[in-house]
Formats: C-alpha cells, sequence, structure tokens
C-alpha cells in the first residue's frame, strides 16, 4: 500500500500573476512519480484582496477565478479553466486534491446594514456589555458580480456572530452582533484562549444560524461537481465549533466518500487542548503537529545543545500518532509571517526525515523546501527584509526514500543527546533503511539488524558519506554520519 505523503504546494509569498494552477499541472507527473500522494492547494475562491489574495480573507465561495469580483476574474493563482486543468491533472497522475477550506469568516462585504451590536473586551471575549446600540457594519454579501450563479444565497446580519468595525458610531474593536442567534453569546466548543477565541477577523460566521450551515454543506457537495475533492484542509479550526465539523465532515464524507482526507488547522503546541478537540469532532479528522514543528525550530536554532534524543516528547505524533499530521513549516510560519518559528535550513534535512522515513504521522512537505521561494517583504522590526528560502538539496531524494525504503517495523535508537538512528526493517517484499542523524560532532550508531541481515553492505541513499558498511556475522553494524548530517544507509543492492 503507498504511504500518504503531502504537500503543501504554495507558501504566503507565492507569486502573483494567476501561474500557480498552471504549474500545478505542469509538475502533476512529476510530483506523483517522486512519491506525492496528496497536493494540498491554497485556498481557489475569491478573497477580498482580489487577485492579490493568498486566500485567507473568503469573500466569495463560489467564485473560483470564474467572474468579475473584487477587481479581476482570475485568484492570485489563475482562473477557473486553470484550476479545473490542475485539478484534472492531479487526479490523471493518481494524486489527490487537498483543498482548503475558509469558512470562519468572511471579508469584502458588498454592502453596510444597519446592525445591534454590543462591545466586547478583545483581551476577555467573554466580556461582553449589557449595553447594545445601532451601527453600521459590512455584514451583507449579495456578489453582484456572480449574478446568483452556483447558489442565491445572499450574506446578511443574520449570518454572522461578530465584528471588528462599525460605523456611525465610528470604532474599531470587537463587536457582538445581536441578531436571532445564541442570546448574544459567542459560539461555543471553540478554542478558549481569550476567553472565548469564537472571533478571529472580519465579518464571523454564525453556523448556529441553519440556512448558512446548509449553504455550507451544499458549498462542499457543489465543489466536488467541479473538480476531483481528494480531500480538505481546514482553516482556523480553533474559530469554529468542534459541532459544525464533526457534522459537515461526516455529511462530505457520506456525500463524496469515505475516504477523504480532512485535517484540520488547531494551531496549538498543547496535547490536552488536541485531545479535547478530537473527541469533539469524533475523532474523524487529522490535525497538523504543531508542538513537533515548534521541536524542529527549537533544534534549528541551538544546534549540538538541543538533546535531540528528545525531539518527539510532547508531540502529537507520539501521542496520537494516527491523527498527525508531521511539517516542517508552512505559510504561517515561514520567516516575516505571523506565527513565524521557522526551521533553519540546515536542520530541514534531519527533521524531514524524522516526518517522511518513521512509521508514524502523515508528513507533509513545503514547497519553498522543494522548490525554493525569494521574497521580500516588511519584518515586526519596520525593516524591510529580502529572504531567500534554498531548496533543501537532499529533500526529493527523502521523499523517494520513504517509497523505496521506508518499510516495515521500526525500531529506534533515540539514546544519545546529540546522535540518533531509526531502523525500518523492511517487509518481505520491500527494503528497509536505517536513518542515522545527529546535530552535534560526528559520529556513529551501532544497530542490531538480526543474523539475517550478516554480511549484507550499505550505502548511503543520500550519498553523503561514500564509504560502505557490510554487517557482521551477529547481525549488527556500525553507521556513521557526519556531524550535522544525515545518513539514509540502505542495501547496496536494493539502490
Ligand atoms: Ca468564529
Amino acid at each position: 500500500m503507498t504511504q500518504r505523503t503531502l504537500l503543501q504546494f504554495f507558501h504566503w509569498y507565492t507569486p502573483n500573476g494567476g501561474r500557480l494552477w498552471k504549474e500545478v499541472a505542469e509538475k502533476a507527473e512529476a510530483l506523483a512519480s517522486m512519491g506525492i500522494t496528496d497536493v494540498w492547494l491554497p485556498p481557489a475562491y475569491k478573497g477580498a484582496a482580489g487577485s492579490s489574495s493568498v486566500g485567507y480573507d473568503t469573500y466569495d465561495l463560489f467564485d473560483l477565478g470564474e467572474f468579475n469580483q473584487k477587481g479581476s476574474v482570475a485568484t492570485k493563482y489563475g482562473d477557473r479553466t486553470s484550476f479545473e486543468n490542475a485539478c484534472n491533472a492531479l487526479q490523471i497522475n493518481g494524486v489527490r486534491a487537498i483543498h482548503d477550506v475558509v469558512f470562519n469568516h468572511k471579508m469584502g462585504a458588498d454592502e453596510k446594514e444597519r446592525v445591534k451590536v454590543r462591545r466586547v473586551n478583545a483581551d476577555d471575549r467573554t466580556q461582553i456589555e449589557d449595553d447594545t446600540f445601532e451601527a453600521l457594519a459590512h455584514t451583507r454579501f449579495t456578489f453582484p458580480g456572480r449574478q446568483d450563479k452556483h447558489s442565491k444565497f445572499v450574506w446578511d446580519k443574520q449570518c454572522f456572530s461578530g465584528v471588528d468595525v462599525v460605523e456611525q458610531p465610528d470604532e474599531t474593536g470587537v463587536f457582538k452582533l445581536v441578531n436571532e442567534y445564541g442570546e448574544g453569546q459567542w459560539n461555543e466548543q471553540v478554542d478558549d484562549e481569550l476567553g472565548n477565541f469564537d472571533y478571529l477577523m472580519g465579518a464571523d460566521v454564525e453556523f448556529r444560524n441553519n440556512a448558512v450551515y446548509e449553504e455550507l454543506k451544499y458549498w462542499g457537495r457543489w465543489l466536488n461537481e467541479q473538480v476531483a475533492v481528494g480531500g480538505f484542509r481546514l482553516d482556523a479550526a480553533k474559530h469554529i465549533p468542534a459541532w459544525f465539523f464533526r457534522d459537515w465532515v461526516g455529511h462530505m464524507r457520506d456525500s463524496i466518500s469515505p475516504d477523504l482526507f480532512v485535517v484540520a488547522e488547531y494551531w496549538h503546541p498543547d496535547m490536552a487542548a488536541l485531545g479535547s478537540y478530537l473527541d469533539l469532532v469524533d475523532k474523524q479528522l487529522m490535525l497538523f503537529d504543531v508542538a513537533l514543528h515548534h521541536s524542529f525550530h527549537d533544534a534549528s536554532k541551538q544546534g549540538a545543545n538541543f538533546d535531540i534524543s528528545r525531539i518527539f516528547d510532547g508531540s502529537l505524533v507520539a501521542s496520537m500518532p494516527d491523527h498527525a499530521v508531521t511539517l516542517v513549516d508552512n505559510h504561517d510560519t515561514q520567516p516575516l509571517q505571523s506565527l513565524e518559528a521557522t526551521v533553519d535550513p540546515w536542520f530541514k534535512p534531519l527533521a524531514y526525515a524524522l516526518i517522511l522515513l518513521r512509521e508514524q504521522g502523515v508528513p507533509c512537505v513545503f514547497y519553498p523546501d522543494l522548490f525554493g521561494g525569494s521574497y521580500r517583504d516588511t519584518g515586526d522590526d519596520g525593516n524591510e527584509h529580502d529572504i531567500d528560502m534554498p531548496v533543501i538539496e537532499c529533500l526529493s531524494k527523502l521523499v523517494e526514500a520513504r517509497n523505496q525504503f521506508a518499510h516495515g517495523p521500526q525500531t529506534d535508537y533515540l539514546d544519545h543527546p546529540s546522535c540518533i538512528a531509526f531502523v525500518r526493517h523492511g517487509t518481505v517484499d520491500l527494503p528497509g533503511c536505517v536513518t542515522v542523524m545527529s546535530n552535534g560532532n560526528a559520529g556513529e550508531k551501532s544497530v542490531d539488524l538480526g543474523a539475517e541481515a550478516a554480511g549484507v553492505s550499505f550505502r548511503d541513499y543520500l550519498g553523503h558519506r561514500d564509504d560502505e558498511v557490510v554487517v557482521g556475522d551477529d547481525g549488527k553494524a556500525s553507521f556513521p554520519v557526519h556531524g550535522g548530517g544525515i545518513s539514509v544507509w540502505v542495501r547496496a543492492d536494493a539502490m
């Protein structure tokens, strides 16, 4: 059975100009032969910032680059036809398209409405003032450029739970909309940061309005009629009531396929929070392993001072491996982005081996690590920075190694603070590998491969070492690694 390997096919600074969908189509065959099984695509629908929107400012879920709205027909990634072509190319090559779903909020309303609101303490959202006042809010979405095609649904003040700006009186802050839903309170079953983390940005979607709920179910079914849907990546799950995704994902699996791959962005390093969330969604979802990403970040910054034998301590893949999507970096953690905790390039080969070659977790490769990325933006310090994210030279070989050699039972040698190894013993049909890495000095690891391996010679698949290791009569061998480096030892006759 092919192991699942995700690729996040974009980053925050993917260039504008409508090229990405074409690039997906061009690369689909090569990705499949490398061993990528699932491609996570950026949000495909029109955002409030039009053709420069990364896609997390949802304006119109039904505009896949088809209508002249927000200043252009195409999105940042291309027009609807090229999106369809991209999804087709993936499907033809047996690669699943994972679609990014941003339901928490909408932005770029077409009209303002007279609404009733109550002021909220931005630092403790459970503190909602008793006093209700009237103001104008950006809560009416009629999509005049689409003219009811695909859906006639109009979003208005009954469809949202809160906003961050009102007019007449002009104020900014956090405001609870007072409408027919929730008796003036936020949605429950959301993260408890700031007391209640329902509100994130824009016009916050009110999931307790059944018409909204039905429209979002309809949208999922509709998307599946437009393009191939292999799964979903659910944005901002901390801010959306858990019961909604429990029901919505169940409905999508009933309507589209029971095999849909669904991963939620519940960006939290605490296993208790993730465990509670998984219980609330009936364990139907995968979650990103934020804690492991943070360990990779720390390890890359601390060098030899980081105890690499503890790299999996506190991670999701250690405690709930069946629900862990493991990653090294993403569009929010890359340099100059909101959750910036980037992993330095020297450590990325080690980090990728730790997610790609082990039994546990579904690994997610990040586009710039495979193809590179350069950009310029303003940092927190107010200065402009030129960022170059280099191609991680051995990453494509590590992805290939996952398919060719990451097979069979696993034995860990996570027993030294700066040099660790793990063995995949292979199966009857498929070879295994011995992965050795050091975040300090050059080292070596004595590994027991069993008497049946006696006399077998091993070479480093990554080519970082050019020596040959021959297993002794006792089934043991010592596998070397360069300082701050990694080697993936495989049977010479399997290379
Ligand atoms: Ca919300």
